[in-house]
């Protein structure tokens, strides 16, 4: 377990447990004050400047260090654990067919200038906040089902090597399933360049090959999104360093062999 389970989990992983997609903590002024900065902002299409170029002071690194352990903080999950997640969205409201607002991703926006698959999943969110998504990146959002939302979940990634985190908008509210593309993913970036791990957290899970199938076709090796997997010199099998791995399971969706599991994280590796 990480410290977000142990402190918002009530025994479970803690975005599993439906008290942090509740009413009262959406309505909390930490979350309504920061979703009111969050939505509300202008963002640049296209700007490409996804993190400061030239060096980061001490006082920015604590700043952003701070900004995701108390408000934007994500963790890698399952694609069966997204799915859900979304299940759980549908008790969150009375309005079913409203269950989930499908948004495009700040990242890819920043970062193409354009999200046409509305890869980020808005859920629990009250009105309080919707009123804002008609301005919010583009104003591109619609509004589905959680059994809709489950849908197009399952055709998203069939486009490409997407990994799903839930994100905080205010911890321990979780009010976003993102369908991160990595190269372009802020948290992540932000994660690998200050060297600190509050941006976003691995999975709950590691990759591990069965080597008794692996025919060593290096198809993991190209679609992880991380760049773990290797294929061993000696063996010519596939090979997944456990510390390295963000248990994401692009891998397993493209091995043609089945021969990529997952086991729970250990006491020493570290989120
Ligand atoms: S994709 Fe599967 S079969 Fe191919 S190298 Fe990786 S683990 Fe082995
Ligand atoms: S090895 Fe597999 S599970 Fe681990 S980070 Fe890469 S794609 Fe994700």
């Amino acid at each position: 377990m990480c410290e977000y389970c142990v402190q918002h989990g009530h025994g479970k992983k803690w975005y599993l447990n439906a008290r942090n997609y509740s009413k009262d903590l959406a309505h909390s002024e930490k979350v309504k004050q920061f979703c009111e900065s969050f939505f509300g902002r202008e963002i640049t299409p296209g700007a490409k400047e996804l993190l400061p170029s030239g060096p980061i002071t001490v006082e920015e690194r604590q700043k952003e260090n701070h900004r995701y352990m108390q408000y934007l903080h994500h963790q890698v999950i399952s694609t069966d654990e997204a799915l859900s997640i979304l299940k759980l969205a549908s008790y969150q409201t009375d309005e079913s067919e409203r269950a989930v607002v499908l948004l495009p991703c700040i990242c890819r926006y920043s970062a193409y200038g354009s999200d046409p698959n509305l890869s980020c999943y808005g859920i629990a969110f009250t009105d309080e906040y919707t009123h804002r998504f008609p301005k919010y990146c583009g104003g591109a959002h619609q509004y589905v089902s959680a059994e809709e939302a489950q849908e197009t979940l399952e055709a998203l990634i069939k486009t490409g090597p997407v990994v799903h985190a839930m994100s905080a908008l205010g911890v321990p509210y979780l009010g976003m399933l993102c369908n991160c593309d990595m190269p372009v993913c802020r948290p992540y970036l932000l994660r690998k360049r200050l060297e600190i791990t509050s941006p976003i957290y691995k999975a709950h899970q590691r990759a591990q090959v069965d080597v008794s199938k692996c025919t060593g076709c290096g198809i993991c090796e190209t679609k992880c999104p991380f760049g773990v997997p290797t294929i061993d010199s000696q063996n010519n099998l596939a090979s997944i360093e456990s510390h390295a791995c963000f248990g994401c399971g692009v891998c397993q969706r493209y091995c043609p062999e089945n021969a990529i599991t997952f086991k729970p994280v250990g006491e020493s590796i570290p989120f």
